[in-house]
Order: C-alpha cells, then structure tokens, then sequence
C-alpha cells in the first residue's frame, strides 16, 4: 500500500460532480488527491439541475447544502397540469434535511460546479486541468496511472469519474453500453415568473414540458420531445424549433414560450442511460457517478447518485486497510440502489411516451419515496 508517508494517495479522473464531491470526502479523511480533468478551468455552462433530497442530504454530510441553498432555490412541491396549465395532482417531496429546511433545491449548473470546486480546492485536492489518463495499470496493490501529459504516478487507489462517456471505463476493462430511449430533451434559461415557486410540469398530447427554478432571478424550461430519431441541430436553430415545440401547450407555457424566444441558452441533449450490470471495480480501480450509472433525467437523481458515491467511496476505502476490499464493500452498498434508480427512470421516460402521464407521475413520486432510504 502507497504509506511511504503515511498517507494513501489517489488519481481521480474528471472534475464533475461525482469527482469532486469523491476528492473533497477523501481528502477530508486523510488522502492525497490528485484530480485529472480533460476540460479547462472555467466552469462547465450550462441550464441548471434540480437537487433532490438525497443530493441535499449527501451535501448536507459535506457541509455544502446550505451554500447550495442560498445561491439556488429551495422548494418542496411538483405541480403536475394538464396540457392548457390546469392543475391535476401535486407531490410533496420527502424533505431529508429537517422540517425546516427544503425538499429540493434548482441551481445553475456553473455555480453547484464552483461551490464543490472551491471546497475541494480548500481540501487541499491538486485539480489538473486539460490532461486526461492515458494509462491505468495494476503493480501489486498500487496502480500506476500515465497521464496524458507524460507523466507517471503510482497511487492506491484510481477513481474513474469521467461521466457516461468514460474512458476510464474501458481503462479498468469495464464495459457497458450507452442506451438511447427515443427522447430529447429540451432545457432554456429564462427570467423567473414570480408564480414559479415549485417545479411545474405539464402533460402535452406528444411532449412534457416543465419549469424549475433555480433563484430568486433565474429559472429553466425543459421539454421532452418524444418519439425522435436522435439528431444534432445547428445551435441557430435551437431556440426557434424550441418555440414551434411549445407552440401546442396553450396558458401558462405560451407564456414561457416567448420568456424562451428571448433565451441565450438554449441546448438540446438525446436521452441516454447507462449501468455497468457487472463489478464497477477492477484491481485498485472503480468507475463512480455516470461513468458507472446514468439514469434518465425524468428522476432529477444522477446528481444524487454522483455526490451519494463520493461520500460511500470514501467510508468504504476508509473503513478497509486494502483497497480493494473496500472497493467490493463500495459497490456492494452502492450497486441495488443505482440500479433500481436507473431500471425506473426508463420505465418513467416509456411511460411517458405512451402518454401515461398518471402512472408515471404515480412511479416519480415513490421511487423519491424509496430513494429517500440511506445511501
Ligand atoms: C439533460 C440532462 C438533465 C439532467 N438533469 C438533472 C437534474 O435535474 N438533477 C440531477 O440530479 N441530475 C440531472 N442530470 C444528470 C446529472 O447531470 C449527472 O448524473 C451528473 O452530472 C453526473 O456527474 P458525473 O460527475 O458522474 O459526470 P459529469 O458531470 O459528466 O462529469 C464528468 C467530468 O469528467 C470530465 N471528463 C470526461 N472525460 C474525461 C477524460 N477522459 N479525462 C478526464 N476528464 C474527463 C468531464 O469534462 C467532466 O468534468 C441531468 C442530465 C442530463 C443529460
């Protein structure tokens, strides 16, 4: 084991949320950190993502959802409505951090990147930008990684965060496929309505579309396009074909839809999932967050799952003297619930295709209740 110096050494590939949330809960128990990111400095753009309750509670544990909370907003309830903005049901979300304090919380992309960024940085984690693992390869019980930038070290253990295109993946000989469920998904930045204080979703007779807010000032648009060939658009065309889209929701959503006419963000993204069915480790080395399970969008859960993995991850190699039992124990904790969260995602994105919109609103609601369990 790497304690030339009394401490245990790692290399984590890729500064998203399952990595940095990995690097900040292993450094706060004592290792050194090392993280290779392939993109540049700044912080990824981007819409915004909702935080449900685990990903409050999991940020909780790291001292950070309240950062999250005052710089996003904090909400508790999902209206549902009907394609002209009539309400049809409601859910209240399991609230995983007291009474007091929200179920839920919408927030940029670019500033939930910064907040785990600036306490992984105060840890002490080194962030590598622009350089990527060229090679992994086990030597006894360390691994030593090749950088793409030459150079060589030898650490305990390799965590491949690297997103649902890993390449990490397919470093540790891991290997799953990435599944497209016949959805793209829509999402523009917009000015706040004051009426939007919970997420609002409507049921269209082809698509679904929704509102989040993400503070006081900002919030975002989703639609699910149904039934689609998975396609590229120029981005000059995104804003305008997003409008045609919502063209067919009359009341509320005519009005979002000219808030979206006037959007400078505007992006569309294939619905894709992932989930490695076999070990998600090989040797000292294990794939976390959507490198390792990417579920639909519908369940607002890979965030969860990403940040739920960094913190297991680090009790797991911490509770183990050899990494790679504690790596076993990691994935063992982790495996069931992933896999259950992944398995209904798509149930709700085909649901929602067949216009089941009440079972699939029935099947969100308590899979947020059985995600409310322990990590
Ligand atoms: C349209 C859409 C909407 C979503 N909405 C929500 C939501 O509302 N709530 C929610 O919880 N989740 C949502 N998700 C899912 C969520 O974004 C992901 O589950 C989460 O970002 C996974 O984090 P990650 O760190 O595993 O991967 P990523 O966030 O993808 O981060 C991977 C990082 O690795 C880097 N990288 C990639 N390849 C390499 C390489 N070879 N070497 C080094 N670095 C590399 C990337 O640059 C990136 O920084 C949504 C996903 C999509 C597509």
């Amino acid at each position: 084991m790497d304690r030339s110096r009394g401490v245990r050494s790692a290399v984590i590939v890729g500064a998203g949320v399952a990595g940095l949330t990995a690097a900040t809960a292993l450094a706060r128990a004592g290792w050194q950190v090392e993280i290779a990111e392939v993109g540049p400095r700044e912080a990824p753009s981007g819409w915004g993502l909702c935080l449900t309750g685990p990903s409050l509670r999991a940020l909780d544990e790291l001292g950070l959802a309240d950062a999250c909370l005052a710089e996003g907003y904090g909400m508790s309830t999902v209206t549902h409505m009907d394609v002209t903005g009539k309400p049809t049901g409601e859910a209240q979300l399991p609230r995983l951090i007291g009474a007091r304090r929200p179920a839920m919380v919408g927030i940029a992309r670019p500033v939930l990147h910064r907040i785990l960024y600036a306490e992984a940085a105060r840890c002490g984690v080194e962030i590598r930008h622009g350089v990527t693992v060229a090679a992994a390869d086990q030597e006894g019980e360390l691994v030593r990684v090749r950088l793409s930038d030459g150079t060589v070290r030898r650490v305990a253990l390799l965590v491949g965060a690297d997103g649902i295109r890993s390449s990490a993946r397919g470093q540790l000989g891991l290997e799953t496929s990435l599944d497209y469920h016949g959805q793209m998904v829509w999402r523009a930045l917009v000015p706040r309505p004051s009426w939007a204080t919970g997420i609002h979703q409507f049921a269209g007779k082809a698509d679904t579309v929704g509102l989040v807010p993400l503070s006081d000032r900002q919030a975002y648009v989703f639609l699910t396009e149904n039934g689609v060939e998975r396609s590229l658009l120029p981005d000059a065309e995104l804003a305008s074909r997003l409008r045609q889209l919502l063209a067919t929701f009359p009341g509320r959503v005519a009005e979002l839809r000219s808030l979206v006419a006037a959007s400078e963000s505007v992006v569309r993204r294939p619905v894709l999932t992932a989930f490695l069915a076999g070990a998600w480790n090989r040797g000292s080395g294990v794939v976390i967050g959507d490198a390792a399970h990417a579920p639909a969008p519908q369940m607002a859960s890979g965030a969860a799952l990403a940040i739920e993995d960094g913190l297991v991850l680090a009790q797991e190699v911490g509770r183990h003297e050899a990494v790679g039992v504690g790596l076993r124990a990691f994935v063992g904790r982790r495996a069931q619930r992933c896999r259950t969260l992944v398995e209904t995602s798509v149930t709700i994105a085909g649901l929602e295709q067949a216009q089941r919109h009440h079972e699939a609103h029935r099947l969100t609601d308590s899979c947020h209740r059985l995600m409310a369990g322990p990590a």
